[in-house]
């Protein structure tokens, strides 16, 4: 994350000059305070009752904070939390690893980031100021489905050998977001300096500034074995989904379920219970991978 660090120059007794960095002169460089109204619900449109993630269709419902009925929600909703998306590492993963065939994940990702902002975007420019109060309480599921697809594709594209045209599509796509964010001039806490700074209006600006900052350096992103997610590799070893930052973890949740499908079928395998044809159906994996894990097997 960039930070704005207006430090004071000093010369040390060695002629080296060397800025200090006061601690309370820190301010983010990208700042946005976007508010979560969970726990988040489908509701449909037409009854404005509740509907269970498996039952939600698309055209008909929406994402909004969870009661018993939509229209009555309108004046009870309170943002459950408050957060700067820019200072979350790699919003783009989080978005990545929504399973858009289980609509629960979708509400478990609402109800840690919120909304993606469809009110903002849909308005225009000169409106969204204006509009801003609407954002976080209530979207379509249609609207949220086509932008985490998107979101997807893109990353897709941008970890293939692109040509000239998939550039070009990454490029307009990552600006048509960027709209939603803007330059601003910010204070120092204390007041005494102004600074340089971005904002977001939407979760999706704050998203993609992330993707125009992952292109513009051209890093790499790596597909995780077990769940298909990108994700930037946070050492050159990282195989798989980095470890949740703040959690309790230790290992990247995914590369423990990985090692234990391995580990399972192995000691299947050894002992005559399953063929490598059983296990690649059973585990959903090519027989060619679950191959390799008994050829590393047999090895040792
Ligand atoms: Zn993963």
């Amino acid at each position: 994350m960039k930070r704005i660090k207006p430090g004071k120059t000093e010369t040390d007794y060695n002629e080296h000059k060397k800025t200090i960095h006061p601690e309370e002169w820190e301010v983010d460089y990208l700042q946005t305070w976007l508010s979560v109204y969970g726990p988040y619900a489908f509701f449909d449109t037409s009854t404005g009752l509740r509907i269970p993630p498996q039952a939600a269709t698309i055209a008909t419902t929406v994402i909004a904070s969870a009661g018993d009925n939509l229209f009555e929600l309108q004046r009870k909703r309170v943002s459950t939390k408050r957060y700067n998306p820019f200072a979350v590492r790699a919003l783009f993963e989080k978005m990545d690893k929504i399973q858009l065939d289980n609509l629960s994940s979708i509400l478990i990702f609402c109800n840690e980031y919120g909304l993606l902002g469809e009110e903002i975007m849909k308005r225009p420019s000169s409106l969204r100021g204006v509009y801003s109060g609407v954002y976080g309480k209530i979207e379509s599921l249609d609207f949220f489905i086509r932008e985490v697809q998107e979101l997807k594709n893109c990353l897709k594209i941008y970890n293939c050998s692109r040509s000239p045209d998939q550039n070009f599509k990454l490029m307009i796509t990552v600006n048509k977001y960027l709209a939603t964010v803007s330059p601003r001039v910010q204070l120092l806490p204390d007041g005494s300096k102004l600074l340089p700074g971005q904002t977001s209006a939407t979760l999706l600006g704050a998203v993609y500034y992330q993707l125009y900052e992952l292109f513009g350096s051209g890093a790499e992103l790596k597909e995780c074995p077990l769940c298909g997610s990108y994700f930037t590799p946070r050492t050159h070893r990282s195989n798989f989904c980095p470890t949740p930052e703040g959690e309790g973890y230790t290992r990247s949740p995914c590369e423990n379920r990985y090692n234990q499908m391995v580990h399972w079928s192995r000691e299947k395998y050894m002992l005559g219970k399953k063929t490598v044809e059983e296990i690649a159906a059973m585990k959903k994996r090519p027989a060619t991978e679950v191959q390799q894990w008994l050829d590393g097997y047999e090895r040792r």
